[in-house]
């Protein structure tokens, strides 16, 4: 199917789902769960020994459920889909941060461009996630929600106890048994040494490697894509199996959550980014956001800052003025590497899906340590995502895995996945675009009278620095990175 219908696709899905959902719920749930209780409880009960047991009792239903043919169906199915989404991701995060990373470094002159791309990369994406926990914290979508959640056997509460225990688990002894436990950080931590010290491998080897993990990391995004398209059947099965349990009430929830993460990344793309370009470059951002509206909005359509990258780059060179020797570094890059409204999104959407657990399950907290997980885990998540559609989604089983969330939960989030990534993939890209026509300005490879006043004064706060000798041959950094 054509990607550009995939969301179609998906939206189809989930209804069907919800209406498949809906039907196993008419026509078991209450059996289910007085058979439940009597199996748990005995003849006679007290209300606290019901909500004491609840988590067994809801467990005990779901088991029900899954013997049923179309509950069974729905179980297995949307397993398979989870369980391919969670395939893809360790080589898929590997390669693509070793490719990514390598790239950054193979020409040597880079280091300037590296240190501003970066700078910018982190500080923005920082004040992206810091919006996001504001508003979530504010309008605490999901909180006291009443859905009665299938709630995985599995799932513990895994929160630092301590600032120490929050550093200590950034620092992996076994790399082979992190990646078996799915200890992405570790993985991260990892994948981001072997790049810089590949740089330090003689030429030969060197190049080699860094083609071998490139071939990689195009194979594992055709893997990921392909386990998207998929994912109208996954999702379908997945929102049957929540909706099976929690009646169609589940979407009502839904509704604050994609508010509160509409609301931040507006925020982000109409306040914070502007006023930064503003201050570091006294230029007016509004009129660049009119010059990139083709790849904003090509942005919005596709999902997929990736896919949106040759376009970003036409728009920068043709429409604002950005020299090659800017566009050709910094954007590659920033479409991978750069994702403010994915960083944004994964923590709204983890306390969200926080919020609503811990509405059921009391032992569940979301305490500040965790809350700080969260946010450098979504720094972290959003730096080895994928451009592509729905890829935030994908890496989010990282911070569900490690603050203890049920990773199947993520079903809440398919349903209104595909409009949040418009959103967000748009916000990727306008970072991109401002961070770059700031850096260019800086390096003087900015040609003003494209769009600027030529007459303005040049007066960029970024310290200027010599132009000519940081320039990233093409073959360099344009690489692969378009996907
Ligand atoms: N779709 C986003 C992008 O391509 C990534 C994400 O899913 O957050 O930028």
């Amino acid at each position: 199917m054509p990607r550009s219908r995939l969301h179609w696709w998906i939206l189809a899905g989930m209804l069907f789902g919800a209406l498949w959902g809906t039907l196993l719920n008419v026509a078991y749930l209450d059996g289910f769960e007085a058979q439940a209780r009597e199996e748990l409880l005995g003849d006679e009960w007290t209300v606290e020994e019901e909500i004491s047991a609840s988590r067994e009792i809801q467990q005990a239903v779901q088991r029900r459920f899954s013997q049923t043919v179309f509950g069974g169906l729905a179980h297995g199915v949307g397993t398979i889909f989870l369980s391919l989404l969670m395939m893809v991701v360790i080589p898929l995060v590997f390669s693509s941060l070793v490719s990514g990373v390598a790239g950054m470094g193979s020409a040597r002159s880079l280091g300037r461009f590296g240190w501003k791309a970066g700078s910018w990369y982190v500080t923005t994406s920082f004040l992206a996630v810091l919006t996001g926990l504001l508003l979530v914290n504010l309008f605490r979508p999901g909180q006291g929600s009443t859905m009665p959640l299938p709630i995985s056997a599995t799932a513990q509460v895994q929160v630092p106890e301590s600032g120490w225990d929050l550093v200590l688990r950034f620092f992996p002894s076994n790399i082979v048994r992190s990646a078996a436990e799915f200890d992405l950080i570790h993985l991260i931590l990892f994948a981001i040494l072997f790049g810089v010290f590949l740089l330090q491998a003689p030429e030969r080897l060197r190049s080699s490697l860094i083609l071998f993990f490139e071939g990689v990391f195009q194979v594992m995004m055709k893997m990921t894509l392909f386990v998207i398209k998929l994912a109208p059947i996954g999702v379908a099965a997945l929102i049957a199996r929540l909706v099976a349990q929690t009646g169609p009430s589940v979407f009502v929830e839904l509704a604050g959550y994609a508010a509160t993460v509409a609301a931040a990344l507006a925020v982000h793309l109409f306040v914070t980014l502007p006023l930064l370009f503003f201050l570091l470059t006294r230029r007016n951002p509004f009129i660049v956001m009119k010059a990139m509206s083709p790849a904003l909005l090509t942005a919005f359509s596709t999902a997929s800052s990736s896919g949106t990258l040759p376009l970003t780059m036409q728009r920068l060179e043709g429409g604002v003025g950005v020299g090659h020797k800017s566009t050709s570094f910094v954007l590659p890059l920033g479409a991978t590497i750069n994702m403010d409204g994915t960083a944004l999104y994964e923590c709204v959407a983890v306390l969200f899906v926080a919020n609503v657990y811990a509405a059921v399950n009391p032992a569940f907290t979301m305490t500040m340590g965790a809350q700080v997980t969260v946010v450098i885990l979504a720094l972290v998540v959003s730096i080895g995502a994928a451009g592509i559609p729905h890829a935030g989604l994908v890496m989010m089983v990282i911070i569900f895995k490690a603050v203890g969330l049920p990773i199947e939960l993520t079903a809440l989030l398919w349903a209104v996945d595909r409009p949040l990534d418009m959103c967000r993939t748009m916000v990727n890209v306008w970072s991109d675009s401002m961070g770059t026509t700031a850096i260019a300005l800086s390096e003087k490879d900015l040609d003003e009278k494209v769009l600027f006043d030529s007459s303005e004064p040049a007066s960029a706060v970024i310290t200027s620095a010599e132009s000519g000798s940081g320039a990233a041959t093409q073959s360099d950094s344009r690489r692969s990175r378009t996907g």
